[in-house]
């Protein structure tokens, strides 16, 4: 009798997953990190970097900001086609929210080389006069990157809106940061000091033509700069957010960048970064 009100309740109890579909997408989801997470301890990552003697080349690095689904779908193999690695800056907590990459896919990035950067853990407007908090969020990002597994890139952090208040720096750097990327530039910590790292920022608004990222490309070589395209989603169209980059357009840039690649290279953040 006894082991037959057992059954009735385990039976009632994987009954009731099925019947909350929120519990059950919870309990599938948790299995398939699971799932992730062995993959990649028993891989090992594609990220053989070449020593990185400065040989004159204009460093390109494709910077994908917020962690887009697109970025998996239709950057991703485009830029594997051309032998190139881009970097995203991940809002942490959107890896379970529709449109962005999930676990699973920002590993299969990871696992090939890419960079999976601190772009905060929820991408909070208005954080500018609220340092304490919004470093609170950069280690909530900080702490879930660590435990999944991507640890080369948790402490560079990207600030959401890209303002950054000099409280924040100093608190980004009393705090173990290797660095921090604002809307146009790079600031490397090393100590008590900070310095910037002079990058020219390439915005690739969904009107931007590709002529028009040529010449940029060809004023930041001039200046002797290296260079960070920062895109978001990728689809063809308009986008009244201007954060929607042409793949075809994406795809013309970088036969471009391979023809030339006598004067450019493409590498990810952290190889730009030396580390
Ligand atoms: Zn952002």
């Amino acid at each position: 009798m006894r082991k037959y009100s057992l059954a009735v309740i385990a039976l009632a109890m994987c009954l009731s997953l099925f019947m909350y579909p929120k519990t059950y997408a919870l309990v599938r989801e948790g299995v398939l990190d699971a799932g992730v997470a062995v993959w990649m301890s028993l891989s090992s990552r594609d990220g053989a970097r070449a020593a990185a003697a400065r040989d004159g080349r204009t460093r390109v690095v494709f910077m994908f900001d917020d962690g887009w689904e697109s970025v998996y779908r239709t950057a991703y193999p485009l830029l594997k086609r051309y032998g190139c690695r881009g970097s995203v800056g991940m809002i942490c907590g959107m890896a379970r929210q529709e449109g962005y990459m999930r676990y699973a896919q920002l590993a299969v990035l990871y696992m090939d080389g890419w960079d999976i950067l601190n772009h905060s853990y929820s991408h909070a407007p208005n954080m500018y006069e609220r340092s304490e908090e919004l470093l609170r969020d950069f280690q909530r990002a900080r702490d879930w990157l660590e435990h999944k597994g991507f640890s080369e890139g948790m402490d560079m952090a990207i600030v959401p809106y890209g303002e950054c208040n000099p409280y924040l720096i100093r608190l980004l750097m009393i705090n173990g940061y290797h660095s921090v990327r604002t809307s146009d530039n790079i600031l490397l910590f090393s100590g008590d000091d900070a310095d910037y790292y002079h990058v020219k920022t390439i915005h690739m608004e969904t009107d931007l033509s590709v002529e028009a990222v040529k010449e940029q490309l060809a004023e930041g070589r001039r200046e002797e700069r290296d260079i960070l395209l920062n895109l978001h989603k990728l689809a063809e169209g308009a986008d009244p957010a201007n954060m929607t980059y042409s793949p075809q357009k994406l795809e013309e840039l970088l036969a471009y960048l391979k023809e030339n690649e006598a004067v450019f290279e493409v590498v990810t953040y952290t190889e730009l970064l030396e580390r």
